[in-house]
């Protein structure tokens, strides 16, 4: 169930900004991570010919829409998914029976895509996998006075979509990760001012905020947190220094939601917004599972290929080919997660961040050569985050790779033939059938990217 009119989620560029739209994403996006390693293991991300696609190794975010659409039809998927449905609320639907757990599932489609002719209903699945993502409900920083009063323009990134609005004007960027960053280096193109307020980065700048610094100094300025917005505009800093501004961004990241979902307390979002739980290895509630599950709680991990991976091991545990274990060891094995990042001095709102070590079982591993792309594209990123993505200084490991990988492009072609005479023949639904088959047996060889490798990678990815 899709409450949008497409398939995509964040992908699904929507240049509305009112708070009902899911997508965070901006007109300016490039993706962060190169396509090489960017594609789901039975369906690579390959640049494709054709009006408006995108071949660029960091595309930019239509190409993975692109992408994503490719993949639900190379599968089948648009049979199975019903667009313009929103769920409204998720409970168990007979609370007094223990031995047939079930899901009463509320939702509204919305009739031919208008809100004026929509249609509730309520059924009952035997399970149910939160997958609503984690970048749609904004997150504001707490510790800035004056916010209420503030006269002037104050927004979200997750409302930010072009610089336009912005021509001329004084702007504060509150926060200096990705996209801190990357709408600051998008305001520089129209305002008169851009000020960038990050707490650690004012203090000792990487090179990639310095070579930002040095390129657009006419304009962009670095300054320590935020401390209080004054009514007249002022915006003061925590070394006591100020600025004039017409609108203050916030680019300081998201919460965890789930309006719809009601377990009567056996889930709960806690710690800021910052935590789920509890949830046996990020997806599993224990006194709930296998039949509800959430793919994509983890923050800073290797995507898609983490993400695939839960959504592997969640239906292997739905079909009964994988079974979980019992209640009391996976709540165990939740409160250890925490003693074990306590101990090591993590925040407890960091619950979900770089989680390594975890083996969901199951995937094809990935290859060297893309290892080591997405450690040079980070390496890169860190220096230069304006250029990295258009460098061509690949080894020669990760060009022979990129050769091999690509001549998989005559095979994806062989595929769109077979396809076509499927579809000719009437035969769609069948081939599909047969394609999910035969990729599923590919891909039951259990293994996985080394533990080492996966937390060298994970932890470059923020
Ligand atoms: C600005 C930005 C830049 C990013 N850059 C990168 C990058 O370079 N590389 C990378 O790998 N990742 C990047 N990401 C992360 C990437 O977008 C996510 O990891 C990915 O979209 C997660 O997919 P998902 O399906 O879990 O969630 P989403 O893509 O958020 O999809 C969730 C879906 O659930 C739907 N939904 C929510 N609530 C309901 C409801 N009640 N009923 C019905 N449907 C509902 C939403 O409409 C949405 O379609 C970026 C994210 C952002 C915001």
């Amino acid at each position: 169930m899709e409450q949008s009119g497409d398939v995509g989620g964040q992908w699904l560029y929507d240049p509305g900004t009112d708070g009902r739209v899911p997508s965070s994403v901006y007109a300016c996006l490039r993706l962060l991570s190169p396509r090489e390693a960017m594609g789901f293991s039975d369906f690579e991300f390959l640049p494709r010919a054709g009006a408006g696609r995108d071949p660029r190794r960091f595309p930019g975010h239509r190409e993975v829409h692109s992408y994503l659409r490719d993949f639900c039809h190379a599968f089948g998927l648009m049979d199975a998914v019903r667009l313009n449905t929103r769920v409204l609320r998720v409970a168990i639907a007979d609370p007094t029976s223990a031995a047939t757990r079930q899901w009463a599932v509320r939702s509204v489609r919305r009739l031919g895509g208008t809100e004026d002719d929509a249609r509730e209903e309520e059924e009952v699945f035997d399970a149910v996998v939160v997958a609503t993502g984690q970048y749609s409900q904004p997150m504001l920083p707490s510790g800035i006075e004056g916010m209420a009063e503030w006269r002037l323009r104050q927004l979200h990134s997750h409302s930010y979509r072009t610089p336009e609005p912005f021509r001329g004007e004084a702007v504060v960027v509150v926060g200096c990760r990705d996209s801190g960053k990357d709408i600051a280096l998008d305001l520089c193109r129209v305002a008169r001012e851009v000020h960038l307020a990050a707490s650690s980065e004012a203090a000792a700048p990487t090179p990639a905020v310095s070579k930002m610094l040095a390129n657009h100094g006419d304009v962009l300025r670095l300054h320590p947190r935020v401390r209080r917005l004054h009514a007249d505009g002022r915006v003061w800093f925590e070394d006591g220094s100020s600025v004039v501004a017409d609108t203050v961004i916030y680019c300081t990241g998201y919460g965890y939601s789930f309006p719809f979902l009601d377990t009567g307390g056996a889930v709960t979002v806690g710690d800021g917004d910052c935590v789920v739980g509890p949830l046996f290895e990020h997806v599993f509630p224990p006194s709930l599972a296998p039949s509800l599950s959430f793919v994509g709680v983890p923050r800073k991990v290797l995507l898609p290929w983490f993400f695939e991976a839960q959504a592997r091991w969640v239906a292997q545990a739905l079909s009964g080919r994988r079974a979980l274990p019992p209640e009391a060891e996976m709540l165990r094995a939740v409160e250890e997660h925490f003693r074990a990042r306590e101990a090591a001095g993590e925040p407890r709102k960091h619950t979900h961040h770089y989680i390594g070590g975890i083996d969901y079982g199951d995937l094809t591993p990935m290859e060297d050569w893309k290892k080591e792309l997405v450690l040079s594209s980070m390496a890169s990123m860190s220096d230069d985050l304006e250029t990295f993505r258009d460098r061509a200084d690949d080894s020669e490991n990760v060009r022979k790779g990129v050769r091999r990988w690509r001549g998989g492009l005559a095979a994806q072609a062989q595929d769109k033939t077979v396809a076509a005479a499927a579809e000719v023949e009437g035969d769609w639904q069948a081939m599909a059938k047969k394609e999910r088959n035969s990729s599923t047996e590919l891909n039951c060889t259990s293994s996985s990217i080394s533990e080492g490798m996966f937390n060298v990678l994970t932890s470059h990815l923020n």
